[in-house]
């Protein structure tokens, strides 16, 4: 199940966030009096990061996931409970594994009991997965993902575009005739034929339904 490509892409969500917060930290820093942005790829944009950063991010994400995230995921399956058993078995630190648990318990995916050993007056904590509420979040992440496509789609199918012939601006024909039909470099706009686009959302609708599906099937064997 863990191997899921949308079981993945989930728990990418929680090694997003923290690079997205060390973009917003160097981004105070270069600007510190503009507003800043939110969102791993505007900050990536507005940051306007090398090839080479952007592959960095990429990679430390699947790394963290497939490398650290899915093994503690995969203990709490088998059983193991303990924050340090999870550490032993998956030699991975004890305080990457803490942290780690709790990044899940905030998404509400994992959560502990606590109890106290009666002879040495501490407290133990026993950690379990919630599958369930893991697959109602992913349902619900692609139906989200599908409203916006379907969103997208029939902007695009209602709509005449017209665009600067060097690319500057892209209007729909309200936005450009209040432009007068002119670009801000002065060009004139240009219509453009949007069916390439039209058919690509089709695609990416029709994937996403057959992504969420077979994950479903699989989950209910
Ligand atoms: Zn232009």
């Amino acid at each position: 199940m863990l191997n899921n490509p949308l079981v993945k892409k989930s728990l990418s969500k929680i090694v997003e966030k923290e690079h997205e917060e060390n973009l917003k930290k160097r981004f105070k820093e270069y600007y510190p009096d503009e507003e800043t942005p939110e969102g791993i790829d505007t900050l990536i944009r507005a940051l306007n990061l090398s090839q080479e950063d952007i592959e960095y991010i990429a990679k430390d994400i699947q790394d963290t996931v497939e490398k650290t995230i899915i093994p503690i995921i995969q203990a709490l399956i088998d059983g193991i409970e303990t924050d340090e058993e999870i550490s032993n078995k998956t030699e991975i630190k004890l305080n990457i594994v803490r942290k780690f648990l709790y990044k899940l318990y905030d998404l509400k995916i994992a959560n502990y009991k606590r109890s106290k050993d009666p002879e040495t007056q501490w407290y133990t904590y026993s950690w379990k997965f919630d599958e369930d509420e893991m697959i109602r979040q992913i349902n619900e992440e692609g139906e989200k993902e599908l409203n916006e496509l379907n969103a997208k789609l029939e902007y695009e199918e209602n709509n005449m575009f017209f665009v600067c012939p060097l690319g500057h601006v892209r209007y729909n024909f309200d936005e450009a005739s209040d432009e007068e039909f002119l670009c801000v470099c002065c060009k004139e706009l240009e219509y453009q034929d949007n069916s390439e686009i039209i058919k690509q959302i089709k695609k990416d609708i029709k994937l996403t339904k057959s992504d969420l599906n077979s994950f479903n099937k699989k989950m209910k064997k």
